[in-house]
């Protein structure tokens, strides 16, 4: 399978000498330069399978390396280094450390799911990124990545209340990825929402941050969806040969400070 897209020869691998002189010719410098030996030792032959057990990864196997997905690819438009096609080469061939060189930017695939539109093999390779995402935090390669944090918090909500309270989901992201809740796009965003939306939208929207609402009869519901998902958590761990009990992984950065209501509202004013 053809990997083409990254330079095989790297940096640290290279060797020359300062001073080298052989049979009378001086080879000092790039004149001397040797290219270590490349030796992959530490296969996982278990990798594909277990990215495959993992919500987005089953159809792994497909892959034909046609390379469409990475060239439709709007993460890779900007950062080369992004390359689904070739993250799903290391994983069927088992090449977990060349994978892990790669390990803090494969959660960055933003779901455009242009790959999968353009995969002539319907592997949904958006969901291989998801997956080995996954994978690398329930292996303990990763801290959560916000893009996780977001979804536990988007389904923690639902599963407690079965309602989406946004201003809460927004607050209780940034303060678990390190971001201040006063942004600049968030200010223009509730300024516009502020100028355009209908009163009784507004008020409802205050309302439901003061209530905290939930879904009428949900408490069934949340029961059997718990059942669920601690189900599918436990086959997951099951499938990677985790303990079922292992301790969670940690948020990619440290809680910051609640909000600073003064300051929000002096922004808002402006
Ligand atoms: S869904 Fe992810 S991997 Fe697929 S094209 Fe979009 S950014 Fe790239
Ligand atoms: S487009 Fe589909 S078949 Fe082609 S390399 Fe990507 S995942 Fe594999």
């Amino acid at each position: 399978m053809p990997i083409h897209e990254k330079h095989l020869i790297r940096e640290e691998n290279l060797l020359t000498h300062d001073k080298l002189v052989i049979e009378g010719v001086d080879v000092s410098g790039h004149w001397s330069t040797f290219i270590q030996t490349r030796v992959v030792s530490d296969y996982n032959e278990k990798m594909e399978d277990e990215i495959a057990a993992l919500p987005g990864g089953e159809h792994i196997n497909r892959c034909w390396q046609c390379g469409s997905c990475t060239n439709s690819c709007t993460v890779n438009a900007i950062n080369p280094d992004f390359n689904p096609r070739y993250w799903i080469y290391l994983i069927r061939t088992g090449m977990e450390s060349e994978l892990l060189r790669d390990k803090d930017i494969i959660w960055q695939c933003v779901s455009c799911n242009k790959c999968t539109y353009a995969c002539p093999r319907d592997v949904f390779p958006e969901g291989v990124m998801k997956a080995t995402s996954h994978w690398l935090t329930l292996k303990g390669h990763t801290p959560k990545s916000p893009l996780q944090i977001f979804d536990e918090e988007f389904a923690g909500q639902v599963f407690a209340k079965g309602k989406i309270e946004e201003s809460r989901l927004i607050r209780r992201f940034f303060a678990r990825t390190g971001q201040p809740v006063v942004q600049d796009w968030l200010l223009s965003m509730v300024k516009r929402m502020i100028k355009y939306l209908p009163v009784k939208m507004l008020i409802g929207l205050g309302l439901q941050t003061l209530f905290h609402p939930r879904a009428r009869g949900w408490a069934r519901a949340r029961a059997a969806i718990n059942e669920y998902v601690h189900e599918k958590e436990a086959a997951h761990r099951k499938a990677l040969g985790l303990p079922a009990d292992a301790p969670e992984a940690p948020d990619a950065q440290q809680p910051q400070p609640h909000l600073d209501r003064k300051a929000l509202i002096a922004a808002l004013k402006n």
